[in-house]
């Protein structure tokens, strides 16, 4: 099963990706983690990265697609669960290419859906670096500008579902058991059908 959790920060997708992770024994792969890590470990791409994530900015698609690249030939034979990426469109065709490459179109792309106001609330509770007021305010700008537009991409893809975030956790994550119980019973029970687009 290899899905994507998109939606704007302080959405619960990291939480959603631990659950999912856990149920179905397949690894979660947060870009934002594996950048931390980094930054933590001033490893060569730390240093690059750490002024980005400070600013609330995204760091360059280059850098995280390669990320994602050797990540996905590790360990995800079982599937994965994409947690904070892909997050511009450029990063969603490249995705796309590398998985049409090792033929395993993604599943499914599921959006939790919370209104800014929630979502700042949220945030404004987490004690991490850039969750600062003025830096989160420009993570939603970023999100609005760079990631929203992956909604559509992936309407017109077929594989977007919509998820209600602003429940508790364990609500969210009933509708998201929906969500996957439905993609089993849809049809062949496979999306592995190339895309018309
Ligand atoms: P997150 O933990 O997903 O909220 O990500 C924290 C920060 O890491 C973001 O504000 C970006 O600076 C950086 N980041 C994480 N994922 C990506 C990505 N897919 N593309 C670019 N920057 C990212």
């Amino acid at each position: 099963m290899d899905l994507v959790l998109l939606g704007p920060p302080g959405s619960g997708k990291g939480t959603q990706a631990a659950l999912l992770s856990e149920k179905y024994g397949i690894p979660a792969i947060s870009t934002g983690d594996v950048l931390r890590a980094q930054v933590e470990a001033g490893t060569p791409l730390g240093k690059r990265v750490k002024a980005y994530i400070d600013r609330g900015e995204l760091v360059p698609d280059s850098l995280v697609v390669d990320l994602i690249q050797h990540r996905l030939l590790a360990d995800t034979q079982q599937g994965f669960i994409l947690d904070g990426f892909p997050r511009t469109l450029p990063q969603a065709q490249a995705l796309d290419t590398m998985l049409a490459a090792l033929n395993r179109p993604l599943d499914a792309v599921l959006y939790l859906q919370v209104d800014p106001e929630a979502v700042r609330e949220r945030l404004g509770q987490r004690h991490r670096g850039d969750d600062r007021q003025s830096v989160i305010d420009h993570r939603l700008d970023v999100f609005l500008d760079q990631t929203a537009p992956l909604i559509s991409y992936y309407e017109r893809e077929r594989k977007l579902k919509l998820i209600d975030g602003s429940q508790p956790p364990e609500v969210v994550a009933a509708s998201i058991e929906d969500a996957i119980r439905s993609l089993a019973g849809s049809g062949n029970g496979s999306s592995r059908t190339p895309s018309r687009s």
